[in-house]
């Protein structure tokens, strides 16, 4: 038996908040009610979604008519990029190969298909986008539709959405954001962020799983990828999932009702993880880190000396109690190495990089918990 159980993969999924589950069990119990129906318990449900959506809306400043609820951010990802390109004339994708694969595989399946062109856009040693080279992109010929995410859910780097999105706006290009790991860890306020779709996924903020939204900018005719009911006014067909949208919505409220807060306890548990593991590995590197100010405050990207037994300390940390990730949430305990390392160039084969991510319910004892057990993964070999 371990000493304690720390969770420190807060970006591959959180847990449910006691007030979320509260708030989403009586609508279980009582309000099943198919939302489309006509008769008053339908309406009922339709009414909790609508509040649901007024109360999103509120917090992300658009109209809630902008918000189209998915089964989560990989589903939000797809339509955006799937829309874009069959609704809205766009013959070209200008994204990243440090994208989420949600982006990344149906850029590439959209090129497969011959239904656009695709154009990766160089990044900066720290990790940035070149803006430069992003220029250069968006002078091509064509309709486009860049696809650049507000945080990197592996390191950490996070891009400027106004300076992006203004480029995009002068070249008459649309801007899809990524912003599943920023998404009530920052304010948005859409009624002056020049981004035309958003990305929102419920279980990274201590939400339920199998929920998100897409935003999509009013004005923007979308039409349905998948084909069904005339739900999410026909942009996606399917009953809505009443208990999860309530869910989601609450979660949203109990992170902007505490952002500050939750801003300078997070900030702290990952300054206290950083300056404990330099106090002991004096060649520790934390990737796409060059200095601290600008990065998601959520998520720490370490990558280790070299060791015998880095191959496995993934797997040794989870024996000790302590649960991080070697990639991305769906290949959390994958033994392939990240796509994000090897395009930003910080793999390195003879080290382990670890992604050690921080939530609400962490506590400063578990970070010291989790260095602690880093120090025996890592100790010198005699
Ligand atoms: N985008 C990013 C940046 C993510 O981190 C994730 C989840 O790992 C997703 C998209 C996918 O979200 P979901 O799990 O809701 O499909």
């Amino acid at each position: 038996m371990n000493a304690m159980n720390v969770y420190l993969d807060n970006a591959a999924t959180t847990s449910v908040a006691p007030e979320v589950i509260e708030a989403m069990v009586p609508v279980l119990a009582e309000t099943y009610g198919n939302p489309s129906s006509s008769h008053a318990t339908g309406r009922k449900s339709r009414v909790i979604i609508e509040q649901s959506r007024r109360s999103i809306a509120a917090h992300m400043q658009c109209h809630p008519s902008s918000i189209y609820f998915t089964s989560g951010g990989t589903e939000a990802d797809n339509l955006a990029l799937r829309s874009a390109v069959r609704d809205l004339g766009c013959t070209r994708i200008i994204t990243s190969e440090a994208e989420h694969s949600a982006v990344i595989k149906t850029a590439q399946s959209l090129e497969r298909s011959n239904d656009v062109q695709l154009d990766l856009v160089r990044h900066l040693a720290d990790g940035q986008v070149d803006v430069a080279h992003l220029a250069e992109l968006l002078a091509k010929p064509g309709k486009s539709i860049v696809s650049l995410m507000h945080a990197n859910n592996e390191v950490a780097v996070v891009q400027d959405l106004n300076r992006v999105g203004k480029m995009c706006r002068e070249a008459g290009a649309l801007f899809h954001s990524d912003t599943v790991q920023t998404m009530c860890h920052y304010a948005f306020d859409l009624s002056e962020l020049p981004v035309d779709f958003i990305t929102c996924s419920a279980h990274k903020f201590h939400g339920p799983k199998g929920v998100g939204f897409l935003y999509i900018r009013k004005g923007l005719q979308v039409g349905g990828q998948i084909e069904g009911g005339s739900q999410e006014r026909a942009v996606r067909g399917g009953t809505e999932s009443t208990h999860n949208i309530v869910g989601l919505a609450r979660a949203m409220q109990l992170a902007y009702d505490d952002l500050d807060a939750h801003v300078h306890h997070v900030r702290s548990l990952k300054k206290r993880m950083v300056d404990g593991l330099i106090a002991h590995f004096p060649d520790v590197r934390f990737n796409g880190h060059s200095d601290q100010s600008d990065r998601l405050y959520t998520v720490l990207n370490v990558s280790f000396p070299p060791h015998p037994k880095s191959g496995m300390a993934l797997f040794l940390l989870d024996l000790e109690g302590v649960a991080c990730s070697g990639g991305s949430a769906c290949s959390s305990g994958a033994t392939l190495g990240s796509h994000v390392l090897r395009a930003l160039s910080f793999h390195d084969p003879k080290r382990a990089s670890l992604r050690f991510s921080f939530g609400r319910y962490n506590t400063e004892e578990e970070v010291d918990y989790a260095i602690d057990a880093i120090k025996r993964v890592f100790a010198p070999v005699k």
